[in-house]
């Protein structure tokens, strides 16, 4: 389901980020994406979304060649593609509420439908009673809840977090990785770059290691195989 063949990325500097990926994910996995600062792991997670065009090569989504892809058709892309970044981009003045109900896709949904499927991504990631604040009266571990569940309220296929933890401490780290876990078992495949070793060594997930814009190592119930 997604799919990249030589894909290669350079910036408008000059700097090239990804030199020769190649990579196949099936529907329902769950692939950690680890790596030293600046290898690349970011570049090639915002190709999957098409926040970044490859310079070469061919990037596959959901059947979708995203080379022809026509910019007028992005949305139906991300609609089949959650992200959570680290900095969780809540919009500061809407409630928990407003902020899921603004980003799901309302195809002629009622009013109460609107609101039920609202209020079940709120349940998954345990945050009903906390619907009617706003970002800044809720911790960083909350708020990275809300944007875990604004971007999987479109039911997409795929889940991609870049850094997720990378703001929260251990504890609030382990609350949201059970989160994804959850995610993942409903069948929506997960991506996430992290740099955190325990996480990954834990969870004996498919681990794709990325150094100077190439997969060095790709593994399935691998480890983060890096000091840190
Ligand atoms: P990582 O996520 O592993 O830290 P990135 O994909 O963010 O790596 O960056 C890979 C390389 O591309 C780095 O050298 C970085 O400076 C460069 N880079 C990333 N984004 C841009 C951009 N928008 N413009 C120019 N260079 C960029």
């Amino acid at each position: 389901m997604i799919n990249m063949k030589n894909v290669y990325k350079t910036y408008a500097n000059g700097v090239t980020a990804l030199n020769g990926i190649n990579v196949d994910i099936d529907q329902g996995e769950f692939v950690y994406v680890v790596g030293p600062s600046g290898a690349g792991k970011s570049t090639f997670i915002r190709l999957i979304y098409r926040e970044v065009k490859p310079t070469e090569g061919t990037v596959i989504i959901n059947d979708t060649d995203l080379k022809t892809l026509k910019e007028s058709k992005v949305p139906y892309l991300r609609r089949d593609v959650g992200v959570v970044f680290q900095d969780f981009k809540l919009l500061p003045k809407l409630t928990v509420y407003e902020n899921i109900a603004f980003a799901l896709e309302v195809i002629e949904e009622s009013p109460r439908n609107i609101r039920k499927r609202v209020m079940d991504v709120l349940d998954l990631v345990g945050l009903k009673n906390k619907a009617r604040f706003i970002p800044d009266e809720l911790s960083g571990g909350e708020q990275q809840r809300v944007s875990i569940a604004r971007a999987i309220v479109n039911n997409p296929k795929i889940a991609i977090a870049d850094e997720p933890t990378g703001n929260l401490d251990p504890d609030t780290s382990w609350e949201i990785m059970r989160i994804f876990k959850a995610i993942n078992d409903r069948g929506t495949t997960i991506i996430m770059a992290t740099h955190s070793k325990e996480i990954v060594n834990t969870a004996k997930k498919r681990v794709i290691a990325i150094e100077d814009g190439l997969i060095v190592r790709d593994e399935h119930r691998g480890d983060y195989g890096y000091e840190a």
